[in-house]
């Protein structure tokens, strides 16, 4: 069985190896615990569900109570204060209440665990080229992580089964610490925060302990905060068997005696979410238009481009006259709270599934490291990422301008080959910042090297098309076209 509040389910490194730790244990410990599972995202999913029981079990009544928790752990009395009531709420098979599931739904067969993890094949994710049936028991630490993260992060199974609160697909933002306890901190968000971000919010009771009525008509600003994390779109129920010996989960490998293998759930559960909910780890954005805004969304990863193409809404909260943003809340409260405190670095750590309706593309997992001086230079790290995407256009118009009279197809080859080699360059630009208080020259000396970036490729690439006295010529004209077009991008 597994107890979220007291089983030992956490998937932890230490420095005695890896091992599964309690709940009570990592917020107690000074342990520099580190999460670890065998998937990128799901130590991410692992992560976004510590993070959320955080947040409702012990949720800080200020930024001064959460610096403190953040410092150092708490003591064992103080975690059994704040944990009693709980147990029962985040038991993954309590009789009448069981985590994140309902205890009838209307199912004629189960479906197997497997599509619980997503992006494997059982149903129509190939994604990540594994065969079906390749996880068959799990045991309940994967069956909760899974769980959850289905319920936060995947698209619907079918048009007949509802994603997230959010919708499928959305990318996460956290920050991270020096190990996983402060990491968690880091992005729990205290009373007044959370009180700010959800005003109205009028129903915090867990999904399954109120659970959502098929045609229910909600406005997301009621959502309360807890609810909302552990928001419950499908009527679902594992399927668990007790086993006479244990056996190895077919995700984390760990023995068990209680096996995962599939579960229940029901088709066509409806009910309608009005207005976008202030999800605390995503950032949302928007277009300008008539200087109205419309088309506010939770921001996904672009399937094309690289992670830092999208620096500046992870980090940044904007508007210009064309688009705005703002970033995740959590962002916008460690700046508030932990700069200038102990803390003089962000480390931001992006993740998410790019998808297509149900099908999952691609996984990704980011790390972005800014040392304190990006506060002070943020105006330039925005210029700087603009200039970057500027310098990409220019090259890719002029590659496909070249291909259009010579032949030559190299405007895609461009592109990927820039932000293949423009990604070191970004992370050394987040660096210098901090080595140098410049950050005007930082950001020049980063644009121009973006630019010769580009005149090398577009060099390399048309290279083969200029022993023809045409290709010849179409060089020279787009050689110079480019250099025009580059000069042009400035800070
Ligand atoms: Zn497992």
């Amino acid at each position: 069985m597994t107890n979220l509040i007291v089983s030992s389910w956490i998937p932890v490194r230490s420095t005695s190896g890896i091992e599964q730790i309690s709940f009570q244990e990592l917020l107690i410990s000074d342990a520099p615990y580190h999460l670890a599972l065998p998937r990128d995202d799901m130590e991410l999913a692992t992560l976004q569900l510590l993070v959320s029981l955080v947040q409702v079990v012990a949720q800080p009544p200020s930024a001064a109570a959460l610096r403190q928790r953040a410092q150092s752990p708490m003591s064992e009395a103080e975690y059994g204060e704040l944990i009693e009531g709980y147990a029962d709420s985040f038991d993954l098979q309590h009789s009448s209440k069981p985590f994140m599931q309902v205890t009838d739904p209307k199912a004629k067969e189960t479906t197997p665990i497997q599509k619980l993890f997503i992006g494997l094949p059982e149903g129509n994710n190939h994604a990540f080229f594994n065969d079906p049936g390749e996880i068959t028991l799990v045991c309940g630490s994967c069956a909760a992580i899974a769980l959850f993260n289905q319920a936060s992060n995947a698209p619907g199974f079918s048009g007949k089964h509802k994603a997230g609160l959010r919708g499928g697909g959305k990318l996460n933002t956290f920050l991270s610490g020096k190990d996983l306890r402060e990491t968690l901190w880091l992005n729990v968000l205290h009373s007044g925060a959370a009180k700010e971000l959800l005003p109205d919010a009028d129903n915090d009771v867990l999904c399954w302990e109120s659970p959502i009525a098929a045609g229910e008509r909600i406005t997301a600003q009621k959502i309360g905060l807890r609810r909302g994390l552990f928001w419950q779109p499908l009527r679902l129920k594992l399927e668990a068997t007790e086993l006479d010996a244990p056996v190895s989960c077919g995700h984390c490998g760990l023995n068990t005696e209680t096996a995962y293998s599939g579960f229940w759930c029901e088709a066509d559960f409806k009910f309608e979410v009005q207005g976008l909910w202030p999800h605390p780890h995503s950032p949302r954005c928007w277009n300008i238009k008539k200087q109205e805004r419309e088309k506010e969304r939770y921001l996904s990863f672009n399937q094309l481009t690289p992670g830092w193409t999208q620096l500046n809404q992870y980090a940044l909260s904007y508007e210009t006259a064309k688009d705005g943003n703002v970033r995740a809340p959590v962002i916008d409260q460690y700046e508030d709270v932990f700069l200038d405190q102990s803390h003089d670095r962000m480390v931001l750590l992006v993740g998410g599934y790019a998808n297509k309706q149900a099908a999952i593309l691609e996984r990704r997992h980011e790390l972005f490291s800014m040392p304190m001086e990006w506060q002070s230079n943020k105006g330039f790290l925005e210029r700087a990422i603009n200039a970057a995407i500027a310098v990409k256009t220019a090259l890719r118009g002029r590659a496909y301008y070249f291909g259009k009279e010579t032949g030559a197809q190299i405007h895609e080859q461009a592109e990927r080959t820039y932000y293949q080699q423009t990604e070191s360059l970004v992370h050394e630009l987040l660096k210098s910042f901090s080595n140098r208080k410049e950050g005007r020259l930082v950001a020049e000396s980063f644009l121009d090297q973006c630019k010769g970036l580009a005149r090398d490729i577009f060099e390399e690439l048309s290279r083969p098309y200029q022993h023809s006295p045409e290709g010849l010529k179409q060089y020279a004209i787009d050689k110079r076209s480019l250099n025009s077009g580059l000069r042009k991008i400035e800070l």
